[in-house]
């Protein structure tokens, strides 16, 4: 497992609650298996992260094992794609399974259980459709009906469920139910499909199988396969609870019976993460991929710049629990900043740049600018993290909007007539400004104080800001994403239903002629420094250049905490 493990939650925890409990009554022998079952059909999500950290976190406070079970039961939807990404993005997010299984390695031992529940009269082949079928399940406080096939000879329906596997029969003509009882205030026990017959290429078993298992057949016999304790999953499968222990009640298990926890869902305000919805993003290219930046995928956040290790404390912080909510993004944000502070280096880079000449700049020998170099820190949060160098000379670029012909009022940045400092440079003042034959400012002249090298006036005057700066002649073109939340209303849907119909259309801006310093043409893929007001920036993992905005420096959810407080 890996070093940098989160925290489990702690106090206040109801599923390490029962596994104090199970280990105090002597239930698994003091064992502790867990697995986390994804469904190979989609990528990873935020929300599956509080799974997993609940799955793994829970394995490895109580000295257990956790697995990755591929759920892999519906091979309409599945593909080794997904298998792949699953594999790779829980990796990336600092989980290594104790062992990779997948639920179609049991459909062979799946059958002879189902075979030994029709002998037994626990189970049956019924003809009728699927819409028949779902009609006699009835309803709350509605009857459900029994299907004629019901009491049809256990020896029958054990021939027909062997022909229903050597493919004697079309698609969706026959299924296997079990037999519980058609009259259950739970309808999940209103005799359940077990099998149905569906002739699609599976990713690992290919064309052997045209029968499948369904989920509430296959996972807790899974879990009992292998040897899982206990099995947490979404609250949503809480009624399916006493079908996941009927279904074990009725077999020879080969170790304890397992047991199923159900904890809350995560949802995040302004996002979706519902796998469905995801697919609908890319399918109709609202965003590019997978790993587009504003998805909450693991690859998303991954390619926008936040580190695994924020996403896990953030789910550790949020903790497991058992009330649905909605957490704020700002929230996540706040994590993904406190780490990024931490590890990130700090850069310059102009987003709109605006030229800033300084007339009483000195000239070299040669005749041109002369170029003075910063030993600058890379981060004052760790000076582990070294210096680097930093060009400065008298041709710069500055940041379009931290200039003002005539400054409206609480202006301080610079404006004619006004110092300001560059930062870690000199104090300079605005003179005048150059204009284009539409009267556009094209170019800033100032003059700047030789006496304040390093920003700070020997004299002790103040200047009312600081501002960040890169030297024209070694600055790199670049491009810069940055980015609103991708739906406007915090509870995406909540309005007519669909989320799509509260989508901001405006939820990336490209600003393709940023200028930045030297060094940022140096990052590695995926690596994110921080530029000096801007905020965080992430390296695209393909373009060169190409920097994402991972989130803004201002911590919006102090703001937040404040007016809910
Ligand atoms: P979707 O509804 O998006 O398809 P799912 O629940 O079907 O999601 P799975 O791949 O089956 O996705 O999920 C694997 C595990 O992750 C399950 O245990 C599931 O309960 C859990 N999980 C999925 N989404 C969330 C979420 N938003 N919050 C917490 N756990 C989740
Ligand atoms: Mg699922």
């Amino acid at each position: 497992m890996s070093e940098t493990f989160p925290a489990p939650s702690g106090a206040g925890d109801f599923i390490a609650d029962a596994v104090i409990e199970d280990n105090a009554s002597g239930r698994y022998s003091g064992r502790v298996q867990t697995r986390f079952p994804p469904e190979p059909n989609g990528y990873l999500h935020i929300g599956h992260a509080k799974a997993i950290t609940a799955d793994f976190g829970i394995a490895e406070r109580f000295g257990g094992v956790c697995l990755l079970r591929f759920d892999d039961t519906n091979p309409d939807a599945e593909e080794a794609e997904y298998v792949e990404s699953i594999l790779e993005d829980l990796s990336w997010l600092g989980y290594k399974p104790a062992q990779v299984v997948y639920a179609s390695d049991y459909f062979e031992a799946l059958w002879q259980w189902a075979s030994s529940l029709i002998e037994r009269g626990l189970a049956y082949v019924d003809e009728q459709t699927a819409e028949t079928v779902s009609q006699q399940r009835g309803g709350f406080g509605k009857a459900g009906i029994e299907s004629p096939c019901r009491d049809r000879p256990a020896a029958e329906s054990l021939d027909l469920f062997r022909r229903m596997r050597a493919g004697e029969f079309p698609d969706g003509s026959k299924t296997l139910r079990a037999k519980i009882d058609m009259q259950s205030d739970n309808m999940q026990l209103r005799d359940p499909v077990m099998y149905r017959i569906r002739r699609a290429r599976h990713h690992r078993t290919g064309d052997a199988w045209c029968v499948y298992p369904t989920y509430d057949w296959a996972h807790g016999q899974s879990d009992a396969l292998e040897g899982v304790t206990h099995s947490m999953c979404t609250l949503e499968f809480e009624s399916h609870r006493p079908l996941y222990d009927w279904y074990l009640e009725q077999l020879e298990l080969p170790r304890e019976k397992p047991r199923q926890l159900e904890f809350a869902r995560l949802e995040l305000t302004h996002t979706v993460t519902s796998k469905r919805r995801l697919l609908e993003l890319v399918r109709q290219e609202i965003v590019e991929g997978w790993d587009d930046p504003r998805l909450p995928t693991l690859r998303g956040l991954r390619r926008r710049g936040y580190p695994a290790a924020a996403i896990r404390a953030f789910c550790a912080h949020i903790g497991i629990n058992k009330t649905n909510s909605r957490h704020a993004l700002e929230e996540l944000e706040s994590f993904v900043r406190a780490e990024l502070n931490r590890s990130a280096q700090r850069r310059m880079a102009v987003l709109r740049p605006l030229a800033l000449i300084i007339d009483n700049w000195p000239v070299d020998n040669d005749g041109t600018g002369l170029v003075e170099w910063f030993e600058v820190g890379n981060n004052p949060e760790n000076p582990a993290d070294g210096t680097r160098r930093v060009p400065f000379s008298g041709r710069l670029w500055i940041e379009a909007d931290d200039f003002a012909e005539v400054p409206p009022p609480k202006f301080f940045r610079l404006s004619p007539g006004r110092e300001v400092r560059l930062r870690g440079a000199y104090l300079v003042t605005a003179t005048s400004v150059v204009k284009d034959e539409t009267g556009a400012i094209v170019e800033v002249h100032a003059l700047y104080d030789p006496a304040t090298r390093g920003g700070d006036a020997p004299d002790g005057r103040k200047v009312k800001s600081t501002m960040h700066w890169v030297s024209a002649a070694h600055a790199v073109e670049a491009k810069a994403a940055l980015y609103g939340r991708l739906f406007t209303a915090e509870t995406p849907g909540e309005r007519t239903g669909d989320p799509m119909d509260d989508l901001n259309l405006d939820s990336r801006e490209l600003l393709a002629n940023c200028q930045v310093e030297p060094s940022l043409a140096a990052l590695a893929p995926g690596e994110v420094v921080q530029c000096e007001r801007l905020g965080y920036f992430a390296c695209d993992p393909r373009t060169p250049l190409l920097f994402h905005r991972t989130v803004g420096l201002r911590d919006e959810w102090a703001n937040i905490r404040k007016k809910g407080a």
